[in-house]
């Protein structure tokens, strides 16, 4: 199976009325233990790596990693770039063999977001690589800020405008760990699916409990981005495997991460409802 576009892997999800988890990877481990859950479960998958990541890794080192992991798995794989922020880091992106990039205009002006997005989806569709943007700013959870919800006009604009293949909404989801559980405009978003020419991506999907992603989904949730629980989950059980285990090496860790990784997201695509659909 190659590696696929995000609004093929996005097409099929609408089709099939279930969602794919976007999934951040940091190193080999996590990217070969979320690629080892897809192909046990089959379900297609989304492998991603935030600009702000980029900090702390070599961009070229972690696409090698994940593009040349993703073109021997068995399911449709997408590789993405997460929340770009400048076009010059879309176009190395692009260059390094992404499928798909987001570009977060969401803290700009409507107008100034929709001229920098568009000039994105030209560069990117021109390469067959898929496009997503984001209107109406997410809050982060140990920020305290409250999120502002998507405007439903500015939404139907920016789509129309872009030709984006995929939104990022929000309609009361944070991103990071949750103090409070959040609190869902279900309504909304049946409104933006209703509405908007456009695959709906939520991010900042911790906190929630499955209930909560079924009704999101209902609603036309086709990509959700699930990080900081299942990072959480994966150290929890480091944390208990190295107390029953203190003279453990470093290899013998590597190996139980990637089978902590494997176990917890078949969990999570089982939930999204994308498990078998590949
Ligand atoms: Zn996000």
């Amino acid at each position: 199976m190659a590696i696929v576009t995000l609004k093929e892997i996005l097409d099929s999800a609408e089709a099939g009325k279930y969602a794919v988890g976007s999934f951040n990877v940091i190193n080999y481990e996590s990217v070969r233990g979320i690629l080892d859950a897809a192909q046990l479960v089959r379900s297609p998958v989304i492998l991603a790596i935030a600009q702000i990541q980029l900090d702390d890794v070599d961009f070229a080192s972690i696409m090698n990693i994940m593009v040349h992991e993703a073109e021997k798995a068995s399911v449709p794989v997408a590789v993405h770039l997460d929340h770009g922020l400048d076009f010059r880091t879309i176009q190395e992106a692009v260059r390094l063999g992404c499928s798909s990039v987001m570009f977060d205009g969401s803290a700009l002006p409507l107008q100034e977001n929709i001229r920098l997005t568009k000039q994105v989806v030209d560069y990117a569709h021109t390469r067959n690589v898929s496009v997503e943007g984001e209107v109406g700013e997410m809050g982060r959870g140990n920020g305290g800020e409250k999120p502002s919800m998507t405007d439903l006009e500015d939404a139907k604009k920016f789509v129309s405008e872009t030709g984006v293949d995929a939104l990022a909404a929000a309609f009361g989801t944070v991103h990071g760990m949750m103090r409070t559980k959040p609190a869902l405009d279900l309504e909304l978003l049946k409104r933006l699916h209703e509405n908007v020419d456009t695959h709906l991506v939520v991010h900042g999907g911790s906190g929630l409990v499955l209930e909560d992603y079924r009704r999101m989904i209902e609603r036309g949730i086709r990509k959700i981005n699930y990080f900081t629980y299942g990072y959480r989950d994966a150290a929890r059980a480091l944390k208990t495997y190295i107390e029953a285990n203190p003279d453990a090496l470093y290899d013998e860790l590597s190996f139980f991460i990637q089978e902590a990784f494997k176990e917890i997201f078949t969990g999570v695509m089982e939930a999204f409802g994308s498990a078998g659909q590949a």
